[in-house]
C-alpha cells in the first residue's frame, strides 16, 4: 500500500508531517438517533493512528471476516499549527485545510465492544480505517459551519449532511478537543457523521461530494 501523505487540490504534497486523527462521535443528532445512542453532553472523542490514513483517491480495501464495515462520511480538518487549550477565537488560524473522509467502522465489532464497555479502537482504528481526500483551502468556504456534503453508493444518496447540523460547531469543537489533546501540525480532525451509515461491499462505487469544492469517486475492492 502506498504510504499516505497529505495532498492539496492539485494533488501536490502538503509540506507537513502526517499525525494522529482525532474523531468525534455522535456530533449529528440524526445519526445519534439512527443508532439509538444517548445524546452526549460533551463531544465524544476517539483516535485513529496515522496508519489508519489512506488516500480516498485510490480503491479501498475493507477488513475481511469481521462483519459489516459501515460508511461514515465526515468533514476532515487538517491542522497547520498546533493548538493546546485554545479558545474558539484561536482555532480558525490553525486550520490548514478542509477535506472529507470516511470513518470506516466495523459495526458488529463496535456493538460488541460497546456492550462490554470497552474502547472502540478495534472497530474504528484499524489500518486503512480512515480514507481521506486532498485538502482545499478553508477560504473556499464562506462559513465553516455551513458546508454541505454527501456520499452516494452505486449512484444512490446514502448520506447527506451540512456542518450546520453539528451539535458542537467547528471552532468550538476544535477548541474543546484541544483541552484534552494538543492538536499538532499535520493532525486531522474528523468532525462526525450525519445519518445514513450502512454496510459497504466489494464492488461498490462510492461518490463523495463537498459543495462544489471536492468530488471524488472510488471503488471498494
Ligand atoms: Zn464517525
Amino acid at each position: 500500500m502506498q504510504v499516505y501523505q497529505h495532498r492539496d487540490q492539485a494533488q501536490n504534497l502538503i509540506d507537513c508531517p502526517v499525525g494522529k486523527v482525532i474523531c468525534v462521535g455522535r456530533n449529528y443528532l440524526d445519526h445519534v438517533k439512527e443508532l439509538n445512542n444517548p445524546v452526549p453532553k460533551e463531544p465524544i472523542l476517539f483516535m485513529k493512528p496515522k496508519e489508519a490514513l489512506v488516500s480516498l483517491h485510490q480503491p479501498l480495501s475493507l477488513p475481511e471476516g469481521l462483519g459489516p464495515c459501515h460508511n461514515e462520511v465526515e468533514i476532515a480538518i487538517l491542522m497547520q499549527s498546533s493548538l493546546t487549550k485554545a479558545n474558539p477565537e484561536q482555532v480558525y488560524e490553525a486550520i490548514g485545510g478542509v477535506g472529507i473522509g470516511l470513518d470506516l467502522t466495523l459495526r458488529e465489532v463496535q456493538s460488541r465492544l460497546k456492550q462490554q464497555g470497552l474502547p472502540w479502537e478495534r472497530a474504528k482504528s484499524f489500518d486503512g480505517s480512515c480514507p481521506v481526500s486532498h485538502f482545499v483551502s478553508k477560504t473556499e468556504f464562506a462559513n465553516l459551519n455551513d458546508i454541505a456534503f454527501s456520499l452516494k453508493v452505486n449512484g444512490e444518496v446514502r448520506q447527506q449532511g451540512n456542518t450546520q447540523q453539528m451539535m458542537t460547531n467547528m471552532l468550538t469543537l476544535l477548541a474543546n478537543i484541544s483541552q484534552s489533546f494538543t492538536l499538532s501540525v499535520g493532525d486531522i480532525v474528523m468532525t462526525g457523521t450525519p445519518k445514513g451509515v450502512g454496510p459497504l461491499h466489494s464492488g461498490d462505487t462510492v461518490s463523495i461530494q463537498v459543495e462544489n469544492a471536492i468530488a471524488i469517486e472510488t471503488i471498494i475492492l
